[in-house]
């Protein structure tokens, strides 16, 4: 691949990418860059009209996201990267620029504005390289931008309101994301598509090809630098020095002289075989039986191959408490985490090296240390810890996914093949030992604390007085209730053996206000008076006679005026996505994932009305409804 000796230079650098953003992950993956991702904390609120045009605003910010970076990890976390990536994507249009939707409106202003027009796409870029001088962090700033022309069709109020309901304008600049549904907006695109995704990879190439082969300065003149130099030219670049410098005379002078193409991968010369492949490129037959070289790594095949391995890395590192360690005793050597934790020195040795390979972990001279999301997530006692839901999926689901063959085939969860035991119901299932239900719970209130900000805020409750939550199971979304609305009374209603272990998960503080704990079965008993129900994460685990039976009875005690709040993933209409849904299905459990449109017909059925759809962009989602007011 002609790019691979660009990124090549890059291999024994930690690269550090400012930016949570999948699409540029993906980008930067494709192409085989290895680097850490570390969200930038920079909030972007330059004054824009201090720029003279859209594009220096998102230059800047780019910069300042990639410099918060660089120094937040030199600074805290005493590991200054060698480089940090960052990069800020707006849509201009009419001179004004245009970022996320903040919400519906917000979104439909801004594809309304953009609808019939043509508009601009610019990517700011910064490529900062850092140095440890003393204490002082320096850095040296490479930046640019990117313009990409994009025309969209002119969009009926139908077409406009159907996409914005399909929750995917929400997280991307100029409320659109060309690469899936917001492709079907799209007139024309005049220049790099991967810019309008969010990374201009081909301005970025050639940055790096600026920076790490400089051309020598007698042949200046004669170079253009308006295309990524080709493969030969590539080959032919050494550290800028050498007789190989000049570009124009070396070119195409050692096509087969691979050797020199990659220093860090093995290549082969695919010219006259189909049987041999070169590092990134394999030979593929076309219709006709003829072999063309096409395909590039297919990288997301090759993630999903080792995915299995490197979840069950993720989770005996968990097990073994190896982040508890290292965040209280690291960095530390393999041979002292391999005796605090009692395990193999070159078991423990290569399970720690895989851990850096995730991006869990940091290797340096001293030893293993935790990343901040380590600290964050995987230690057992942080605040928003997954060790929990990590030990569950462990345990539980792992073994469950191992009979997927079986669940496909039969169409029907494998308990019996996993546990040797299959209970009436999932939750009987999770009840029958002290041991699992401990563990359930403590998976339910990882994910449940999580994610409890973002649904208890989808939506203003403050106009509720009293709200039950049916299935609340360790209070960690009561609790954040109270939190935000310091007037409501908050009940959590679940099953004895729930109730009967809570304490455990009580936070220690105390709040405004105690949360209520009502043991019951809400299929069969009184449910307590509120005028706020919540079922979050309840109604994807049953059937349809069941979900019949609890939200009758919810109907029946919602007086007119109270509420309904569902917590869940909303599926987009085609029920393909988000993918950590439809994956979860694949435990065939009787219940099923919904989409927005088949929550809201759900709803309806059973006298809710004015049914909101709120898609969070994180892992819950939350729809509101409303009971119907007895007709005048
Ligand atoms: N709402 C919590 C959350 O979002 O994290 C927990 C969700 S968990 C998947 C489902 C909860 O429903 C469990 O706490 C379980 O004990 C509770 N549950 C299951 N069957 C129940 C029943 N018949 N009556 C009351 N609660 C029940």
């Amino acid at each position: 691949m002609a790019l691979n000796p660009v990124l090549g230079k890059l291999v024994s650098k930690r690269v550090v990418l400012a930016s949570a953003s999948p699409r540029r992950q993906e980008i930067l993956t494709n192409v085989g860059l290895r680097f850490e991702v570390v969200p930038s904390w920079f909030k972007e609120t330059l004054e824009k009209s201090s720029f003279a045009a859209p594009y220096e605003y998102a230059v800047e910010t780019a910069k300042q996201k990639a410099l918060e970076v660089a120094n937040r990890m030199h600074v805290k976390h005493l590991r200054t990267p060698d480089i940090v990536i960052g990069a800020d994507t707006i849509v201009s249009v009419d001179e004004q620029i245009l970022e996320k939707p903040v919400d519906k409106q917000d979104a439909y202003r801004m594809l309304s504005r953009l609808s019939g027009k043509e508009h601009s796409v610019f990517t700011g870029v910064a490529i900062i390289h850092c140095s440890s001088k003393g204490n002082q962090l320096e850095t040296e700033i490479t930046d640019f931008y990117e313009e990409t022309k994009v025309k969209f069709s002119d969009l009926s109020e139908e077409l406009l309101w159907e996409y914005i309901h399909s929750g995917e304008p929400m997280d991307k600049a100029g409320g659109y994301g060309i690469q899936a549904l917001g492709g079907m907006l799209v007139e024309y695109v005049h220049g790099d598509f991967l810019n309008v995704v969010g990374f201009p990879l081909n301005h970025f190439c050639k940055k790096l090809a600026e920076l790490y082969y400089p051309p020598p300065k007698h042949t200046v003149q004669h170079i253009k630098h308006d295309s990524i130099p080709s493969v030969d030219t590539f080959e032919n670049l050494s550290d800028g020095e050498s007789e190989s410098s000049n570009f124009t005379e070396h070119k195409g002078a050692n096509k087969l002289d691979s050797s020199r193409m990659c220093p860090s991968r093995p290549v082969y010369n695919c010219e006259n075989s189909s049987s041999v492949r070169t590092g990134f490129t394999v030979p593929l037959e076309n219709q006709n039986g003829a072999s063309e070289s096409a395909a590039k790594l297919p990288s997301k095949i090759l993630d999903l191959m080792d995915g299995f391995k490197a979840s069950k890395a993720l989770f005996v590192a968990s097990k073994l408490k190896m982040f508890d360690y290292l965040k209280t005793k690291g960095p530390l050597k393999a041979v002292d985490v391999a005796n605090e934790v009692g395990t193999s020195v070159c078991g423990t040795e290569r399970l720690l090296d895989a851990c850096v390979a995730l991006g869990l972990l940091e290797k340096t001279s001293q030893g293993y240390s935790n990343t901040d999301s380590a600290n964050t997530y995987l230690t057992s006692d942080g605040e928003y810890s997954l060790h929990g839901y990590i030990i569950h999926s462990n345990d539980h689901l792992w073994p469950l996914f191992t009979n997927l063959e079986s669940a496909v085939r039969e169409g029907s969860r494998q308990n019996h093949r996993a546990f040797g035991r299959k209970a009436e119901d999932l939750f009987k299932d999770y009840y029958h030992s002290q041991e699992v239900k401990q563990r359930f719970m403590a998976a339910m209130h990882s994910i449940a604390h999580l994610t409890a900000r973002d649904v208890a805020t989808a939506f203003d409750l403050s106009q509720f007085k009293s709200t039950c939550d049916l299935g609340g199971c360790t209070g960690a979304l009561a609790h954040e209730l109270i939190q935000i609305y310091p007037n409501m009374k908050v009940t959590v209603f679940d099953l004895p053996e729930v109730i009967a272990n809570i304490s455990y998960f009580q936070p220690s503080e105390q709040c405004a206000a105690p949360v209520t704990f009502v043991s019951g079965d809400f299929f069969k008993d009184n449910l307590p008076e509120a005028d706020l129900y919540i079922l979050s994460r309840v109604l994807h685990d049953w059937p349809d006679e069941k979900i019949h039976v609890l939200l009758s009875k919810i109907s029946a005690v919602c007086k007119p005026g109270s509420a309904l709040l569902v917590a869940e993933i909303v599926l987009d209409e085609q029920k393909t996505h988000p993918a950590r849904a439809v994956l979860q299905s694949l435990s065939m459990t009787e219940g099923k994932q919904r989409s927005g449109s088949e929550y809201k017909q759900l709803l309806e059925k059973y006298g809710f009305t004015d049914v909101q759809i709120k898609i969070t962009g994180t892992l819950l989602d939350a729809v509101l409804c409303f009971k119907k007011n007895l007709s005048p």
